[in-house]
């Protein structure tokens, strides 16, 4: 699905330097190297405060944790998802309030989240899934008239531009109140471990969560809340530095492959390709088919005969998560996650493609296709 050694050998003069320089230095936590990448980040981004944090799921929990909420106090979360955007609201004592998704982009329904918000409700963490922002302009309007914070989960989407119809263009991550992405290795800026990053403008927030990720405290060993442990270490922040330069250049290849994968599967009969967003340019995280009249199974066998990985993302929505059983809901209760979950397939997306590959996966996904009908 992706070919991290490959990317390495074009930048390894760079990665090696940058860690054998953490070495040099011995400064493995909180040293320049998390300065330095923090600093580039928030000049890339464009927001006033990025805080470096040990992994996406954390930066959510600690998100959440500085907004003060109260037990019980309900949390707007997509039902179609990676399980850490509701996992960290259960976990936190909150009341994660699933909604369904829009067929085509597969981002948070304006319509189901406006269904949704009670007395009770105080955030909405919406997903740019697959590396495409959510209907962020409806969903601010949304959150400012029922006074409401906004989490966004950028985990799959930095680097995306979103463009609000006064022209107005904003980075995943910097539109809502607090942002949050993950350097997961096989994410669109991925670190050779753990990693993850906060984004803010507003500088009470981001002092909070600032504090929070260091066990609460400001000034050294006095504690003012309760916090915890979460640190981008120095080694993975030097890799992170040498590969933000590159951001660009990765995405414009994803985009590139995209491209690839578009032409070849369009106007076909069983695939749907991933839906565009007006608004929202696309990263490409994960190139997603909807299959239609289509043995998943039996086309995913076809392509592991002959060596290309496909996977689904995610086969089972969170109200139908084991961990997640709830009254309020039931199968059935969001038919479009649901049909989601039994039809989508991403094919192998990352920056090291080459046309050959591309060739090749596609006449294998068109003729197991073509054989099956
Ligand atoms: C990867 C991911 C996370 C979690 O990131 P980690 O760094 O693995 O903790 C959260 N939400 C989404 C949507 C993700 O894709």
């Amino acid at each position: 699905m992706v070919d991290l050694q490959t990317q390495y050998q074009h930048i390894k003069a760079d990665i090696d330097r940058g860690i054998q320089s953490v070495i040099d230095s011995a400064s493995f936590i909180k040293g320049p190297a998390v300065a330095s990448f923090q600093k580039n980040l928030e000049q890339y981004t464009g927001a006033k405060h990025v805080i470096p944090v040990g992994n996406g799921t954390d930066a959510l929990q600690i998100a959440l944790m500085a907004l003060g909420l109260k037990q019980g106090d309900e949390v707007i979360t997509p039902t179609f998802t990676f399980i850490a955007t509701a996992e960290v609201v259960a976990l936190l004592g909150l009341k994660p309030v699933v909604v369904d998704v829009d067929w085509d982009t597969m981002n948070l329904s304006i319509e189901a989240v406006r269904k949704a918000i009670t007395p009770k409700t105080k955030a909405i963490v919406p997903v740019h899934l697959f590396g495409q922002c959510a209907d962020m302009e409806a969903l601010m309007a949304i959150a400012k008239e029922h006074n409401l914070y906004i989490v966004e989960d950028a985990c799959q989407a930095i680097g995306s531009v979103y463009t609000f119809s006064d022209g107005t263009q904003k980075q995943a991550a910097t539109m809502g109140d607090i942002g949050c992405t993950s350097f997961f290795p096989s994410k669109n800026l991925g670190c050779y471990g753990d990693g993850g990053a906060i984004f803010t403008n507003d500088d009470d927030l981001a002092a909070k969560m600032r504090a929070i990720a260091n066990h609460g405290m400001v000034v050294r060993y006095y504690h003012d809340t309760v916090g915890v442990n979460s640190r981008l270490d120095s080694i993975q922040a030097a890799i992170l530095d040498a590969k933000l330069p590159h951001l660009n250049s990765y995405i414009a290849a994803r985009q590139a492959a995209a491209a690839y994968y578009d032409k070849a599967f369009a106007n076909h009969p069983n695939i749907l390709i991933p839906a565009r967003n007006e608004h929202s340019t696309h990263v490409f995280h994960q190139y997603t088919l909807r299959l239609i009249d289509v043995d998943r199974d039996a086309l995913r066998n076809a392509l592991a005969e002959a060596e290309i990985p496909a996977m689904i993302y995610y086969p089972v929505p969170l109200h139908m998560q084991k961990a997640y059983q709830d009254e309020r809901y039931k199968t059935g209760d969001f038919p479009v996650a649901e049909r989601l979950a039994a039809c989508v397939l991403s094919l192998p997306m990352h920056t090291e493609l080459d046309e050959e590959q591309l060739a090749y996966i596609t006449q294998h996904v068109l003729n197991a296709l073509n054989t099956k009908h």
